[in-house]
């Protein structure tokens, strides 16, 4: 599904990413972790092309995105900060990003009831709460179906409502075959929806696999003692 390999990326003097390695070959849930400023939205931009590394491959599906990104489209993403512009109305945007993917969606609909955004498609976005953006960030990132999606942040000012809502959703997309990656500061969100972790230290994966295999590696029965364990540690 997505391999990466020898992944280096450095800001100016900044070191980021070492050598990374990561091979996700299944379907299913992963969470990238790590301290803030690990790393982990680099990586994801690698894979989306929207940083360029210093050196290293990455394969997604086959296709190595190197010059040719039209990879992209198998890959549903959703932005930790989403700036759309402040003018255009819920309805509009929705609309846009639909004309710009150029992908069919029909979706969109059943994700509007979902998650009550109905009353919102007439008003424009610079005008919506925190979470109603957040919802509608979540429909645009829901709408099209592919095969990878990948979700920074994605519990961001939601009500318990839609909290619940967006964990059904990302279960159920989960078992249409799809291959997830999510990135939270939420453990116990973390803790309830993911198959495996991979967490990010010091520009390099320090721990990859299930959270039974953590917390028995850590010792820790608790999840959130047992990341701290890695970070304390570092030779987990
Ligand atoms: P995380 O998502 O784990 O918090 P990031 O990938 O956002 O970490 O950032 C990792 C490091 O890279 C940070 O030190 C950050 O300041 C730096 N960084 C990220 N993007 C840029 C950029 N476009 N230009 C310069 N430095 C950047």
């Amino acid at each position: 599904m997505i391999r990466i390999e020898n992944l280096h990326k450095r800001f100016q003097k900044n070191r980021v990413l070492s050598g990374v390695n990561l091979n996700i070959r299944d379907k299913g849930i992963y969470a990238i972790l790590g301290p803030n400023g690990s790393g982990k939205t680099t990586l994801i931009k690698s894979i989306l092309g929207m940083v360029l590394p210093n050196m290293g491959e990455i394969n997604v599906l086959g296709s190595n995105n190197k010059g040719d990104w039209t990879y992209r489209e198998k890959i549903d993403y959703l932005p930790q900060i989403a700036n759309f512009p402040s003018n255009l109305k819920v309805q509009e945007l929705i609309h846009m990003i639909k004309d710009l993917r150029g992908a069919s969606s029909n979706r969109d609909q059943e994700l509007i009831e979902l998650f009550a955004v109905e009353s919102f498609l007439d008003k424009k976005i610079g005008n919506l709460s925190g979470g109603t953006k957040q919802k509608v960030n979540i429909i645009l990132a829901f709408m099209f179906d592919s095969p990878i999606l990948i979700l920074d942040e994605p519990t961001t000012g939601l009500d318990p409502v839609s909290l619940i809502h967006l964990k059904e959703l990302i279960q159920k997309e989960k078992a249409k075959g799809k291959t997830i990656l999510i990135t939270s500061h939420i453990m116990s969100f973390v803790e309830e929806v993911s198959d495996e972790i991979v967490f990010l230290l010091e520009g390099n994966i320090h721990f990859k696999g299930t959270i039974s295999e953590l917390k028995e590696k850590t010792k820790e029965e608790n999840f959130e003692k047992a990341i701290a364990q890695i970070l304390i540690r570092k030779d987990v």
